[in-house]
């Protein structure tokens, strides 16, 4: 018997034998993620559905040696849950319960396998919310947006996913059950190492249950969609609304190109008619009980004043939340437009919002020069200076028609092509990852954004909580 069948041997007498799966589609399944460039090899997949059940996985891998990837809902866009090595993956998604909420501390104990979507409807008739919100919350996990310190499309009045998380409940590699910050607001007692598993893309620790912090559900919200000349007049109009609109929750741009996948992905018009080549939508909600009116005459006076700016060509309001939910669509469903059934490189970048104007300036050149054959796409939270650059290879995911770029040429030339962008963002100060991670995707341009005294720590801090190498190795760096 070789290690893996004598570690699976050992985990069958405390695991079920639905929670071990070896064959071919799970393994395969579970061994990718929505980045979907590289091929998947996992040995196996394990299903814990408690906290011990995962301490006594790990102990056991550490003993055997193995490595262990801590899979969520697979949505991320940097190949962190990928398994490329034949190693072991542990879904938590059976760790899923959720509940109970505490009223008064405003807070919601999960597992970690629960989905974000799912959270949401959860806390809704508590009027409460988990404010961490975007397209992939119907398949993402808590977990995964932990461990990924994941942003958004509200991150703009609400944060990344740091500022919700209380507490969690985290294994080590080896099978030690961590309560790290339980449910204290308060305290200062050396290293907070919540906050520094949160973002650390499962290489420190598992989680495996968190104590969520909550907010009250808005009463009400406008959403607006606006058709802009360009980058430069959504920068302005963001620095305008800044300044005049209260309650500002959204402020998300897409490009033409964009809107154009979404209208044909939905089968849709496009909400507005005049279409110039930037589109945003812009959410504003009130925690005010005083109804939609109310809300609606506060907007008048702001709204005429964008609108006598000049910088928007067309727009439109929601005028009931069946049409805000519709215009979101435009938006939220960009993303998934763009990958269906294509290859796709992505960016996700992210520079001083101060400096977003001049960096648009110089990257959409670059890019139009670097990509000429191949569809480019910009889109992203723009109010958070965070944008999304996907570029898309002809023909279908598996298929390169004669003459079309195969899949490895087109990841081959996509990456070396971005070392030029990250060269522009570098001067600016920026990052190469805003909220994707690093994964197995950016590892090769990390130093674009830490510096290598940063790495070296990193390196240490890993050693420290896993000598061994065995949780999600060779991912981040
Ligand atoms: C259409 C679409 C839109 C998206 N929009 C956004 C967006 O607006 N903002 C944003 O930030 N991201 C976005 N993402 C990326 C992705 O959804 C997030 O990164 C999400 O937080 C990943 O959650 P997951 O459960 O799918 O994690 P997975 O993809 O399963 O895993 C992500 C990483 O977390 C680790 N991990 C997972 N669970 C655990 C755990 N319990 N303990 C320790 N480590 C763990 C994995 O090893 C991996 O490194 C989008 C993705 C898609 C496909």
């Amino acid at each position: 018997m070789n290690s893996v069948d004598n570690f699976l041997a050992q985990l069958a007498l405390h695991l079920q034998p639905d929670q071990i799966r070896i064959d071919e589609e799970t393994r395969l399944r579970y061994g990718q993620d929505w980045s979907n460039s590289l091929t998947p090899h996992a040995s196996v997949v394990l299903f814990p559905r408690k906290t011990e059940e995962v301490a006594f996985i790990l102990k056991t891998s550490s003993e055997f040696n193995l490595a262990i990837i801590p899979s969520g809902g697979r949505t991320g866009l940097s190949a962190g849950a990928v398994a490329t090595k034949g190693e072991v993956i542990l879904s938590l998604e059976q760790l899923n319960f959720i509940g109970p909420i505490h009223e008064g501390a405003l807070t919601l104990r999960v597992g970690a396998g629960a989905i974000t979507e799912a959270v949401h409807d959860f806390c809704k008739p508590h009027k409460l919310t988990w404010p961490v919100d975007f397209a992939s919350k119907g398949s993402s996990t808590v977990g995964g947006n932990i461990a990924t310190n994941a942003g958004g499309v509200r991150v703009i009045r609400y944060g990344n996913t740091r500022n919700w998380v209380l507490g969690l409940t985290a294994v080590t590699m080896d099978g030690t059950i961590h309560e790290f910050n339980g449910e204290l607001e308060k305290n200062n007692t050396g290293y907070d190492f919540r906050h520094l598993l949160i973002g650390s893309e499962g290489t420190l620790a598992v989680v495996t249950e968190a104590e969520l912090k909550l907010s009250p559900l808005p009463q009400e919200r406008l959403v607006f969609f606006f058709s802009l000349e360009n980058f430069k007049s959504v920068v302005e109009l963001f620095t305008f609304v800044r300044k005049r609109v209260s309650g500002l929750s959204a402020f998300e741009c897409l490009d033409r190109a964009s809107l154009d996948s979404v209208v044909q992905h939905l089968g849709k018009a496009a909400p507005v008619k005049n279409l110039g080549k930037v589109f945003v939508l812009m959410e504003v909600e009130s925690h005010s009980t005083e109804g939609t009116d109310a809300l609606f005459a506060q907007a008048e006076g702001w709204l005429n004043a964008i609108f006598e700016t000049g910088l928007v060509l067309d727009g439109v309001m929601a005028q009931n939340e069946r049409e805000a939910v519709a215009l979101w669509q435009y938006r939220e469903t960009v993303a998934e437009s763009i990958l269906n059934s294509h290859d796709v490189h992505q960016e996700d970048v992210s520079v001083p919002i101060a400096k977003l104007s001049d960096f648009f300036s110089e990257i959409e050149a670059r890019y139009a020069k670097a990509y000429p054959e191949f569809k480019v796409f910009f889109f992203g939270h723009i109010g958070d200076g965070n944008l999304h650059i996907f570029i898309q290879r002809p023909g279908s995911h598996s298929s390169a028609a004669t003459g079309e770029m195969s899949k490895e040429e087109f990841f081959a030339r996509t990456k070396a092509s971005d070392l030029e962008l990250f060269k522009v963002l570098k001067n600016y100060r920026g990052s190469i990852s805003a909220e994707h991670g690093i994964g197995l995707l950016k590892k090769h341009a990390i130093h674009f954004t830490r510096s290598p005294a940063e790495v070296a720590l990193m390196r240490a801090i890993k050693k420290a909580f896993d000598p061994q190498d065995l949780l999600n190795p060779g991912k981040i760096f």
